[in-house]
């Protein structure tokens, strides 16, 4: 089934925040694709995320929904290249390379995922220089 969104709904709005839809719904502001999921399924357990299996964001379709930890979307992010790739310039994929700083620590200096500079290093992205 193809994705549901909810662009018209917010169009003119300010009701987005980092790329997701949200909406009010009893005066509070919801993330639309979470609303969508408490109607079809019920209440989200604590510590739990709505991801979008279709990878985008705006899509409130419940057939594309589903439940995991914040880990989980993280990773499923860095595995779709979804994440941070591109905040880097060259010149600090460059650097990443060349620092014999460990892994976690360049992370937090670019604020990027370990993950990432591991891939970085080991050529899995950025290959082209
Ligand atoms: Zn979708």
């Amino acid at each position: 089934m193809n994705c549901f969104f909810v662009e018209d709904y917010i169009k003119g709005t300010k009701s987005r925040s980092a790329g997701y839809a949200k909406l009010k719904r009893n005066y509070i502001t919801v993330y639309a694709h979470r609303h969508v999921w408490t109607v079809c399924f019920g209440d989200i357990p604590n510590g739990m995320e709505v991801m979008h299996t279709c990878d985008n964001k705006l899509c409130v379709n419940p057939e594309h929904l589903v439940l995991g930890t914040r880990k989980d979307n993280t990773i499923d992010a860095v595995k779709k290249g979804r994440m941070a790739n591109q905040k880097l310039s060259d010149e600090q994929v460059k650097e990443i390379r060349n620092s014999k700083e460990m892994g976690v620590v360049l992370a937090k200096k670019y604020k990027v995922s370990p993950q990432l500079i591991t891939n970085l290093r080991n050529r899995h992205c950025r290959k082209h220089f």
